[in-house]
């Protein structure tokens, strides 16, 4: 990248950081070759878990100690450089707060009261329990929650002893409607990452997408490309975001309306035959019907439910016309905000299939990925009840299990009991909805175990903790990533753990071994594991430890390349106007309906991300927590003048059902509307065993006791709860 773009990178991103730390370790045989004798820095590429997007890194290591991480230059992902948190990364190792030693429960759960014990007596007491649950109620009885590729051979164990119920929050909480939205459209989903061709955008459009604030690595570097290139941003947002600094029109949406532009955009691309028309009458079904419901839809129509003027949809229009097919609107990725999120998202890869953008250049390409053979293992048991999350099929488009499926299931026992939870480096009581829930659906339970590297307020539920090594001190699975290229990375340990933490696909091999399923673990260590894998498939494992990943043949990823246009719907095109939503008696083109409107002297509690920290998984990282340390609860400048608040005052923010928060900061500015409020996710915790994130900022989950769930695939919509704000604090 020439100086002008790594400029607009870390204007987008945020400052880089540096970083020093002194821990002792012992150098690992693999990575020896990586020595440079004359500095005595050895450097290992592995690959990094601050998030789940899993970019390429060196980790160096100078006296022994681990100094600093950077981007591996041969990395597609990262290409050489990694976001702030990544480059922070080396804090999760030296966090004085991560988990030390396997703990099993002495007290009431929740009551953070423990007993340091050895591995073997955890694994013997998780061991009986598992037995006894899978004797009294059968092996669906237990349920896995996982979060990242880390959870992997804890999805093989569960697999093992017999239960389909496995989820992540990253469905039902996260970018499920998404994907549904786009699967009945195309008959493919977005994945994960997504196939977003962002660099070649020359009209980029972000709906409540925070790019440069939400921290994806290799979009953000695309974005700041495109930036570079003079692509014309548009950007659709409550709050003027970092992304709406660089945009050329900026519209301010009335929350909850984002249906209706969407709608009326579509009505001007059509009503004025400004789509791509060659495109349409090639791959789209059932066109003639949309255009016939979209009629409906003027920027007229709009302008009272979205804020937004006439004028500006017209003209925002144009200009998406203007560059397609090199057009882009965003899918975005956390989209469970208002209930219908499944059909906003299907009006989005409607407008995208309108101007022609799917598996062309600068809309989306079509990923490409290795071709390695999976571990050759004795085939899973098969289940006789079936998934639990989902009873009667409630939610027609659900293709991945329902975490709050399986939360309501263990609370009332149908459609059959769920008795022990395995949850692996997710803070339920974070990601979920209403933690009141959560915590009577733990009480059902006769086994909670939480695998992580640090404590949450989840970890305090527990009846036994398992403490895993940092990614810097494990491996994990091979990445067979899917995306513009193909790759397989390594995850590889660069330095000891320093107490007595394990990697997570150790644990799950005892846990095997003792519950009789050794079977299913045959291979002797992860090495052995990898080399059998990569040995079939004709790739060397040497060579993969040296550079961290092996790349394949560049391929084609574009319709125009020669990538065969396939649209795997019941029609075999794209669905414009969908037969399947209309037979399970939904919208066969997306409606919309007004949102709940805002009660007198509330606001609308609105999250999102910074690029400092991932989730609720960084706050005790002592790098990123000296970059924010607090979140701060965003209010309008008149606003906070009717109330008598300015910046850096404290206040605390109190839900319609009651729910105080922590004290938060205010931030007073003209950059966000009127009738929200907003704060970065992931801060104001109250478990005591994180004692440097201990009750900093406020927890937006915390006020999160509504949902409304979308009727096509369970996710659980978190924009539709309301605060007042409390001031004297
Ligand atoms: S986006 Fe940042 S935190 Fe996430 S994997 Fe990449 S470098 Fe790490």
């Amino acid at each position: 990248m020439n100086s002008i773009s790594r400029r607009n990178f870390l204007k987008i991103s945020g400052a880089t950081i540096a970083v020093s730390a002194a821990l002792s370790s012992s150098v690992l045989k693999s990575s020896d070759r990586l020595v440079n004798k004359e500095s005595g820095i050895r450097k290992v590429p592995t690959f990094c878990d601050i998030c789940f997007w899993k970019c390429g890194a060196i980790a160096h290591v100078r006296d022994g100690k681990l100094w600093k991480i950077e981007g591996n230059p041969d990395d597609p992902l990262s290409k050489g450089r990694l976001c702030p948190r990544g480059t922070g990364g080396i804090g999760a190792h030296y966090d004085p707060d991560r988990l030390k030693s396997p703990l099993i429960r002495k007290k009431e759960r929740g009551a953070e009261k423990w007993v340091a014990v050895t591995w073997d007596e955890a694994f013997d007491y998780i061991a009986e329990k598992m037995n006894k649950i899978k004797k009294e109620y059968g092996p669906e009885a237990m349920a896995l929650f996982s979060h990242g590729i880390g959870g992997n051979f804890f999805k093989h164990l569960i697999k093992a002893y017999g239960s389909p119920n496995i989820t992540a929050p990253s469905f039902a909480q996260c970018r499920g409607p998404r994907d549904v939205g786009f699967r009945l459209t195309f008959g493919e989903d977005v994945s994960s990452p997504e196939r977003t061709d962002i660099k070649n955008s020359q009209c980029l459009v972000l709906i409540g997408s925070h790019l440069g604030e939400n921290m994806h690595n290799s979009q953000v570097q695309e974005f700041a490309e495109a930036v570079e290139k003079g692509a014309s941003i548009i950007v659709v947002d409550p709050r003027f975001s970092i992304a709406a600094g660089k945009a050329k029109y900026y519209l301010p949406i009335k929350p909850g309306t984002d249906t209706a532009l969407l709608l009326a955009w579509m009505n001007v691309i059509v009503s004025e035959k400004l789509y791509d028309k060659e495109y349409i009458d090639k791959y789209g079904f059932g066109f003639e019907q949309f255009a016939a419901e979209i009629a409906q839809y003027t920027p007229e129509w709009a302008y009272p439910r979205t804020s937004i003027s006439p004028e500006l949809i017209r003209i925002t229009a144009r200009e998406m016309a203007r560059y397609k097919p090199a057009t882009l609107v965003h899918p975005g990725r956390h989209v469970t905000w208002y209930g219908d999120d499944a059909q906003r998202s299907r009006a989005i890869a409607l407008l995208n299939a309108l101007l022609g953008t799917w598996g062309r250049k600068g809309g989306f390409y079509t990923p490409v990925s290795m071709d390695l053979p999976s571990y050759p293992y004795p085939p899973y048991p098969e289940s006789i009840k079936g998934k639990v999350d989902n009873p009667g099929n409630k939610y027609p488009f659900a293709h991945e299990t329902i975490t709050t499926g399986i939360r309501e299931a263990t609370l009332s026992g149908k459609p059959y009991p769920v008795k022990g939870w395995f949850v692996y480096a997710t803070n339920l009581l974070h990601a979920l909805p209403n933690e009141e829930e959560t915590i009577k659906a733990i009480q059902n339970l006769d086994l909670m175990v939480v695998i992580d590297v640090i404590p949450s307020e989840i970890t305090g539920w527990a009846d036994v903790v398992l403490p895993e090594s940092v990614y810097l001190e494990r491996h994990d699975d091979l990445n067979v990533e899917w995306f513009r290229e193909p790759f397989i990375a390594l995850r590889q340990p660069v330095i000891e753990s320093p107490n007595n933490q394990k990697p997570g696909w150790w644990m799950a091999k005892k846990i095997a071994d003792k519950t009789g399923l050794g079977q299913y673990f045959p291979w002797k260590n992860i090495e052995e594991y990898m080399e059998t894998r990569l040995s079939a498939g004709g790739y060397s494992f040497s060579e993969l430890k040296t550079k961290g990943m092996i790349k394949g043949e560049k391929q084609p990823v574009y319709f125009d390349e020669g990538v065969p246009a396939e649209f795997p719907t019941p029609s075999g095109k794209i669905e414009f106007y969908s037969l399947q939503l209309l037979e399970a008696g939904f919208d066969a083109v997306p409606k919309f309906a007004m949102p709940e409107e805002v009660p007198a002297g509330s606001f609308r509690l609105l999250y999102g991300r910074a690029p400092v920290h991932s989730f609720g998984r960084t706050q005790s990282n002592p790098i990123l927590m000296d970059m924010m340390d607090e979140n701060e609860v965003w209010i309008n400048n008149d606003i906070a003048v009717r109330y008598g608040l300015k910046s850096g005052d404290y206040v605390r923010l109190k839900n319609s059902e009651g729910v105080i928060s922590n004290k938060v900061k205010v931030k007073a500015t003209e950059r966000i509307r009127t009738d929200c409020v907003y704060m970065v996710h992931g801060f104001g915790h109250n478990s005591r065993m994180l004692k440097r994130a201990y009750m900093k900022g406020a927890s937006d989950s915390q006020l999160i006791t509504k949902y409304k769930t979308d009727p096509l695939m369970g996710g659980t919509a978190m924009n539709v709860n309301f605060v007042t704000i409390e001031t004297g604090v």
